[in-house]
């Protein structure tokens, strides 16, 4: 069986379509009580771009803090917050920020018209009904998280995507000027997550000429935007966005692999940020995806990036058994990167190893 996947449904991209905002919102304002709910990356909370936002005065605006990785409770608590504001449902919830607030916005969408908590509905298509309409602004580049098909959340009991055709946003701002403030080695990070996307993607046993023609086109741009020294910040920006949205789109017809069940583990039991969790794992991947590490070090230097050592030495056994059993427990992506008898190739004591040197 093929999955007849859906897709967003209105795209708009190039520097500062942002101002077209309102103009996309005023199609969904169409009462005098209708109103938008925002749910911003508090980072912005002091900057010019704040007052670009197109906010009127019957709107929410929420500041989203989003130090630690989008937890359930976090998105149950937004949830019910805009709810207590007003008795009838927001016309469209707005997500501005990078994959953590987006992956927000998605959830809390669908948690408006799903009953519970949104911590039932980790796993594929659990949620039984389509959210209200969500619109998504990444100033990060790389998850993806603009067009994929998950909202990854950390439950009570593991981290993984609530994943449906519902949780794919509605509409998509692709500004380039809204990412270009973003700091290294952040903007590294986040940036090699959509590297590693496009590497997983092509090499695994789920790949297609469906998936690779994405990868292959978003690889490029990647290494564009980070071997290639010539480039102008600008032109590298707007090539970062699209890169991302690419590598997104490879992912809804492929898998992710050995990397991100890595970080998993990581992000899980030592709350590492996803982008940089991927960069510590992938490092230290060359028997698995030689020529992607290699090149993954040669952009590593070239951007100037270090990265943290003997991170997993210095946590207690627990932590490192829970470690693994969370990256093991990720059947889908060990299938993808090994093919079905996964576990005569991946052995709980290869992934002790693998962790240990990171
Ligand atoms: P992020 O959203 O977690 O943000 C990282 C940091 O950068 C935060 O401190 C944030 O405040 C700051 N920031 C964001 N934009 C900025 C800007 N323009 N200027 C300055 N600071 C800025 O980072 P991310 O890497 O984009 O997202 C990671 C999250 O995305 C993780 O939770 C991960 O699980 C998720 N993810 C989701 C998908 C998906 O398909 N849904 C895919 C990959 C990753
Ligand atoms: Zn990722």
């Amino acid at each position: 069986m093929y999955r007849n996947f859906k897709t967003v449904d209105n795209v708009i991209f190039g520097k500062g379509c942002f101002s077209q905002f309102e103009e996309i919102l005023a199609i969904k304002r169409t009462t005098p009580d209708s109103f938008i709910a925002f749910l911003i990356d508090d980072v912005f909370t002091n900057s010019d771009f704040r007052g670009k936002i197109p906010f009127y005065d019957n709107d929410i605006l929420i500041w989203v803090n989003v130090d630690k990785e989008p937890k359930t409770s976090l998105v149950d608590s937004l949830t019910l917050e805009i709810q207590s504001k007003s008795k009838n449902l927001p016309s469209g919830i707005v997500g501005i920020g990078g994959g953590s607030i987006m992956d927000i916005a998605k959830a809390v969408s669908l948690m408006f018209t799903n009953p519970g908590s949104s911590s039932e509905y980790q796993g594929l298509d659990l949620i039984k009904n389509p959210g209200i309409y969500c619109v998504v602004v990444p100033t990060l580049s790389g998850t993806g998280a603009e067009v994929s098909m998950t909202t990854v959340l950390t439950g009570p009991e593991k981290k993984l995507g609530i994943k449906c055709d519902y949780t794919v946003p509605n509409q998509i701002i692709l500004d380039p000027e809204l990412i270009k403030d973003a700091p290294n080695p952040q903007r590294f990070y986040t940036g090699m997550d959509c590297y590693i996307h496009n590497i997983e993607s092509l090499n695994g046993t789920w790949r297609n000429p469906f998936s690779d023609a994405f990868a292959k086109q978003s690889l490029s741009l990647c290494r564009d935007v980070f071997l290639n020294k010539e480039i102008l910040k600008e032109e590298a920006d707007e090539k970062l966005m699209i890169a991302s949205y690419f590598g997104g789109l490879s992912l809804t017809y492929s898998q992710v692999g050995v990397c991100h069940a890595l970080s998993y583990g990581l992000s899980y039991v030592m709350g590492l940020r996803h982008g940089l969790a991927n960069c510590l794992a992938f490092n230290q991947l060359i028997e698995y995806y030689p020529e992607g590490v290699e090149e993954f070090w040669i952009m590593q230097e070239k951007n100037e990036i270090e990265l943290p050592k003997n991170l997993v030495a210095e946590i207690s056994e627990d932590k490192l058994d829970l470690m693994i059993r969370v990256a093991y427990d990720l059947d889908h992506m060990w299938d993808h990167a090994f093919g079905k008898n996964w576990k005569e190739i991946l052995t709980l004591e290869k992934l002790r190893e693998l962790f240990l040197k990171i």
